[in-house]
């Protein structure tokens, strides 16, 4: 019979791959602890509905890419596709957004029926940021300066561009899709067959189109900016003006719509061009109307999400010095070496508890061991054989540095020893 294997789109990270996660979920972390962001814990399965109220019932998530199943007393739940709704809803739920200002972060898998591709998954991991109850563009801004300290920290600064749009007020946003709906309807006859169903019940999403045939009938429409009213224009000036003053570099992008239907006013991505289509790494925007949609009173919502798996693969485009998982091996041979060195582990574990110490405990020869030894990463291999322990003593052995002299100490000196080595 054949083994069974992981849903299609779903996958398993390695241990030769977690160190990477790790890296990069620590420095993230870091970044949003230097903002001052909490983090909020959320269910990975919500009711349908949420997804459908939130997200908008003709958005791609909504129409076609969502886990949808009835539980035992037929509900409708869904895997969530992504955060947003999910943190408003727990937000709401317990009252977080009475007279309050919130800065949060999750992080956890969403799911998403898509063909899956290089950075496209149907099972993926975000980091998504949630910020409610501030109106002024110093909170769209200082997102923008978090995730761009954030690609620096991470050295892909140079790989990512910020690219910046305003969708205006929802008023306003409702005259131009009527001027933007009489303009397609001039080209009905370059529109392909998805632009034609969206040309009715998500215009603006034809803006975001990859079709090559379609480029110039999109470069030549009209553009939301010159419909936006005056505050709307002043949230954005101010944005830009704090970008360039703090020298961050920025493409305005008024093609850029997003595909939710929850967006007003700001909408950004940062993308990069290393990974072909997949290319947008992280996206957001301030989503002011959603909470008033999902039964909140009026307040002012901003956030993003980063997909970790396209994060991943540009950080496998550079250099990164990761920490090792072991530094130092103990080899044991022999019964009472077996014993000895069981204890002197577990000891030096506790004399120096950054000590990252693998204990060999599948045996054999010595020369076997050392070949693990040298495969664990380590740095030093500490060797207890039979004449070792009846001296008291312990070999030392750098795995890394063939000049260094193996040298014997006494075993109550080597927690002082390891201590003196720079490998901790
Ligand atoms: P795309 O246009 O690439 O489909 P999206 O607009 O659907 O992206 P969002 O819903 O804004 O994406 O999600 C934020 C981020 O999450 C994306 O920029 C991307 O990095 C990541 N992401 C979204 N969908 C997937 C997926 N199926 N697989 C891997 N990462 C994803
Ligand atoms: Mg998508």
């Amino acid at each position: 019979m054949a083994n069974i294997q992981a849903i299609r789109g779903m996958h398993d990270v390695l241990p030769e791959q977690t160190p990477l996660w790790q890296y990069a979920e620590k420095i993230i972390r870091d970044v949003l602890a230097n903002y001052g962001y909490s983090e909020i814990r959320l269910p990975i399965v919500e009711k349908t509905e949420l997804f459908k109220r939130s997200i908008g019932e003709v958005t791609d998530i909504v129409e076609k890419e969502m886990y949808t199943f009835d539980d035992r007393n037929g509900d409708s739940l869904t895997l969530r596709p992504e955060g947003t709704a999910g943190c408003l809803r727990a937000c709401l739920e317990h009252g977080l957004l009475h007279n309050q200002v919130h800065r949060l972060w999750y992080y956890g898998p969403m799911y998403r029926h898509e063909r899956p591709q290089k950075g496209r998954y149907r099972q993926f991991f975000q980091f998504g940021v949630e910020t409610y109850g501030m109106e002024s563009a110093d909170i769209d801004a200082e997102l923008l300066l978090l995730t761009d300290r954030l690609w620096t920290r991470l050295g892909i600064r140079s790989k990512v561009r910020l690219q910046l749009n305003s969708l205006g007020t929802i008023a306003e946003r409702l005259i131009y899709r009527e001027a933007l709906v009489t303009y397609f309807q001039r080209h009905l006859a370059v529109l392909d067959e998805d632009s034609l169903r969206r040309l009715m019940t998500n215009p603006l999403r034809i803006l975001d189109t990859k079709n090559p045939a379609m480029q110039d009938v999109v470069t030549n429409a009209p553009e939301l900016m010159d419909y936006l009213g005056e505050e709307s224009r002043a949230h954005f000036y101010s944005i830009l003006e704090t970008l360039n003053t703090l020298g961050v570099s920025y493409e305005i992008n008024t093609r850029l719509v997003r595909g939710l239907d929850y967006y007003s006013k700001t909408v950004f991505e940062w993308v990069t061009d290393e990974l072909g289509s997949q290319g947008t790494i992280c996206a957001g925007g301030r989503y002011d109307g959603l909470i008033e949609q999902l039964g909140g009173k009026a307040n002012h919502a901003v956030g993003f999400a980063m997909g970790m798996e396209r994060l991943l693969l540009l950080l496998e485009t550079i250099h990164v010095e990761l920490d090792a998982a072991v530094n130092v091996y103990v080899i044991r041979v022999g019964d009472q070496a077996q014993k000895v060195g069981l204890h002197l582990a577990e000891q030096l574990r506790s004399d120096i508890p950054t000590l990252k110490l693998q204990l060999d405990c599948a045996g054999g020869s010595i020369k076997s061991q050392f070949k693990k030894a040298d495969k664990s990463g380590a740095t030093y291999a500490l060797i207890l054989g039979e004449d070792e322990v009846s001296r008291g003593e312990i070999a030392i052995k750098s795995l890394r540095d063939p000049a260094q002299a193996q040298q014997n100490l006494p075993l109550n000196e080597i927690a002082v020893f390891l201590k003196t080595l720079n490998l901790l």
